[in-house]
């Protein structure tokens, strides 16, 4: 099943029956449809259309996100993960402001140029903004052209990705490129899904090796897994009458730029006692912690790390020597700072904000 002129003609009529309505289908500007491809590679459709919303309301054009805070657009990403993403779009965003007054490149190599966008988003944007015959090539269509396909080269190798990108060019059909890479990933998001998918009314069951040869849970075909790392946090938080602390991120880490409560890590769960001892430690000797209470540790699952995180509540007695490092705050103004899921979520249930 590889002939791309009935290959096309079959998704795009499944695609004109069965599309979602989606604010960024009504819409060929780039910036909406870059916007979107970014949140979407974070999120599914019902949790990203919320995000999206929400920049676009704030910043209706390219040059309004570019004259944005970098703290105001982590804190409208906050939730979405995958920080470094929402660091990149502000800096492209200023790109686009200053080097191309505020008008996205309309041609796939400059798109590509731009931070934080790869094959897959500047086929996407150049496709779907200015018609541009490229495929874009994301977890969707490999799942469905290795199905339809039998195609068991490992999509994370770089053969797969080489032989995948040809296929999908192969397939594509240039005269409606924004639709048919539109289609193919809306095929893949709502019919050929990777678990349960509907092929009993699926147009290419009769041409479909994995359906036809009972094998739909084989494809597509993975390499191997990724390493997990895993690591333990205790948040430190401080109790100063109205006031608490907060640390900003800075280092080449997860969660960069983001802010949080003052923190110890360790290689794995330490007893109370030592926690409290390096808890000491970040603050000057004259500065006297004493607990308050301590939550359950709990697992915030990413990528490529489990974090086991618990809280720990202290308040301060005595002097007050606090490190320049924290910034401090008071505490009905905490939710105007952009922080990492674990303490949104102590957030969401501590009386104390
Ligand atoms: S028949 Fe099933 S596995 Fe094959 S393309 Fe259709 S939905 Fe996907």
């Amino acid at each position: 099943m590889t002939k791309s002129a009935s290959f096309s003609g079959i998704l795009l009529r499944w695609y004109d029956n069965n599309k979602r309505d989606l604010p960024w289908r009504e819409t060929a500007d780039p910036y909406a449809i870059w916007l979107s491809e970014i949140i979407l590679q974070q999120t599914r459709v019902d949790q990203g259309m919320a995000y999206y919303l929400r920049f676009i309301d704030t910043y209706p054009s390219v040059k309004d996100f570019a004259n944005a805070s970098e703290d105001a657009i982590l804190k409208l990403w906050q939730g979405l993960g995958y920080y470094s993403r929402a660091r990149n779009m502000h800096h492209t965003a200023q790109t686009i402001a200053r080097h191309y007054r505020g008008m996205f490149p309309a041609d796939y190599e400059s798109l590509l140029n731009l931070k934080g966008v790869g094959d897959y988003t500047a086929a996407a944007i150049a496709s779907i903004a200015f018609n541009l015959p490229y495929a874009a090539v994301d977890g969707n269509v490999y799942r469905v052209l290795s199905r339809i396909n039998g195609i068991d080269t490992p999509i994370d190798s770089g053969q797969g990705k080489k032989q995948f990108a040809i296929l999908a060019n192969e397939l594509l059909d240039a005269s409606h490129a924004g639709n048919f890479n539109q289609a193919l990933m809306e095929f893949g998001a709502t019919l050929c899904t990777p678990k349960n998918p509907g092929c009993e009314s699926c147009p290419f069951n009769k041409l479909c090796f994995a359906y036809k040869n009972n094998k739909i849970d084989s494809y597509p075909v993975k390499k191997g897994k990724v390493k997990i790392r895993k690591r333990y946090f205790n948040y430190l938080v401080i109790d100063h009458g109205s006031y608490t602390y907060l640390s900003k991120r800075t280092a080449n880490d997860i969660w960069k730029n983001l802010y949080e409560f003052p923190l110890t890590e360790s290689s794995e769960k330490s007893d109370l006692q030592q926690t409290l001892a390096e808890s000491q430690a970040i603050f000057p000797l004259q500065t006297q912690l004493l607990l308050e209470k301590e939550s359950d540790w709990q697992k915030q699952v990413l990528s490529h790390q489990h974090i086991f995180y618990r809280f720990i509540y202290l308040k301060i007695v005595g002097k007050i020597k606090i490190p320049a490092s924290l910034l401090k705050v008071n505490k009905k103004d905490i939710f105007n700072f952009a922080v990492p899921k674990p303490i949104e979520k102590e957030l969401s249930k501590c009386n104390w904000f």
